[in-house]
């Protein structure tokens, strides 16, 4: 079935995701590397949907779960608890507690919950988020993990996180990092994490290195994306080095979100009207950024393409949703001409789209298709009324 059959059949708003797309990704990911133990733990908060965690499970991944809900979302795809890591920010110590309860993975960010588990659960093996600081060394091509980022614990705390370990005896199996930002050159990243393995050198109990993700995609058809290969070898040696001189015997581990799921998505739209003014042509579509905040958000772009009329005249168009909110999804963009009630295809709309949709101007949210061998199937239905009204109470006031 093709992208107009299926907006046909589901209606739009709707989101597309392509299975294979994402099993390519993680492919190409996992055969780049030529270590004896890579782990990748799919990060959630990309695309979260259940039927996506399994398809993940299928595949070999990991969960890397920055919130307790994510966590019950992974658990109910069927992911044993060993395998899907906790690495929240800011939560309180009743969240940690529900964590541990269910089994999962810590992955510790600040002193104050290291002492924490220090005091009330020495025993329990965890890892340690570490915060580089990566621009204070004066590199502006990693961003995340400089010194105003409230991620991670500051290199620079170090020795004190060691005091805490040593006097509570508590096990470190693993040191993460995740900057957050975009690996474009492999050297960079390399280097970096030569402070990791820094840290790493002087604990005992390691199981596992973490470095998280940063790899990047490419939004349009001349955009960089990281060289998965190139990075894979650069890396897989500098950490098999590593191993072979500190004679440790670790795990590799990544948390690649975007990178597994950006390119599976498609978000299909349908042009609702077309207004000719004086300065340019709008399309005004059936979404919003309620639906894709991405480009209102980090200014990001999205390759927009008319498939409804794939070899009409090309013309330039500013489309916009149908907020009554300043709602551009792109200014000046080049599609085949467009008549009333096209589609319009997204690019690039697995990672961080449906994921951040809301129900601003008391729309619903859109429905969610996975194509699957050939298949095409419903993965979240489209909301009606009694959802947006599902938690409001009527208490009776007499006003
Ligand atoms: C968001 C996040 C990721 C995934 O980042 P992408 O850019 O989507 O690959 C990985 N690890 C952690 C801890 C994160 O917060």
């Amino acid at each position: 079935m093709n992208y107009i059959e299926l907006a046909e059949k589901y209606g739009t708003p709707l989101y597309v995701y392509d299975s294979q797309k994402i099993i390519n990704n993680y492919d190409r990911f996992v055969q780049s590397f030529d270590v004896s133990n890579l782990k990748l733990h799919y990060a959630v908060k990309a695309l979260s949907n259940i039927s996506i965690l399994k398809l993940m499970k299928s595949i070999g991944a990991g969960l890397d779960c920055v919130s307790i809900q994510e966590v019950q979302l992974g658990l109910r795809a069927g992911f044993p608890a060993k395998d899907i890591i906790f690495t929240p920010n800011s939560i309180s110590e009743e969240e940690y507690e529900k964590a541990l309860e269910l089994g999962v993975k810590m992955n510790i960010d600040n002193l104050q919950i290291l002492e924490y588990f220090g005091v009330n659960h020495p025993s329990e093996p965890i890892c340690i988020r570490v915060n580089p600081h990566l621009m204070a060394g004066g590199n502006k091509n990693i961003s995340v993990g400089h010194i105003d980022s409230k991620f991670g614990i500051s290199i620079h705390q170090m020795p004190l996180v060691k005091r805490l370990i040593k006097n509570y005896g508590i096990p470190v199996e693993g040191i993460h990092v995740h900057t957050g930002s975009d690996i474009l050159d492999p050297e960079i990243f390399i280097r970096a994490s030569e402070l990791i393995f820094a840290i790493a050198e002087e604990m005992d109990d390691l199981k596992y290195l973490d470095f998280g993700s940063g790899f990047k995609v490419k939004y349009k058809k001349d955009g960089m994306d990281t060289n998965i290969k190139k990075f894979g070898q650069l890396f897989g040696d500098k950490f098999n080095e590593f191993c072979s001189e500190t004679g440790k015997e670790l795990e590799l581990r990544f948390e690649p979100g975007k990178y597994l799921v950006s390119e599976s998505g498609a978000f299909l739209a349908k042009v609702n009207i077309i207004k000719q003014t004086t300065s340019c042509t709008f399309l005004g579509l059936d979404t919003g950024f309620n639906h894709l905040i991405r480009p209102m958000l980090y200014d990001a772009y999205h390759e927009i393409e008319n498939i409804s009329n794939p070899d009409g005249e090309r013309k330039l168009y500013t489309v916009v949703g149908y907020l009554c909110e300043t709602d551009t999804f792109g200014s000046d963009r080049i599609l085949s001409e467009v008549r009333k009630n096209d589609i319009l295809r997204f690019h690039n709309a697995g990672a961080y789209c449906f994921a951040m949709s809301s129900n601003y101007n008391s729309r619903y949210k859109p429905a969610e298709v996975l194509l699957h061998k050939g298949e095409d199937y419903l993965i979240t239905q489209r909301e009606n009324f009694d959802d947006l009204v599902r938690n409001q109470t009527d208490p009776g006031i007499d006003f």
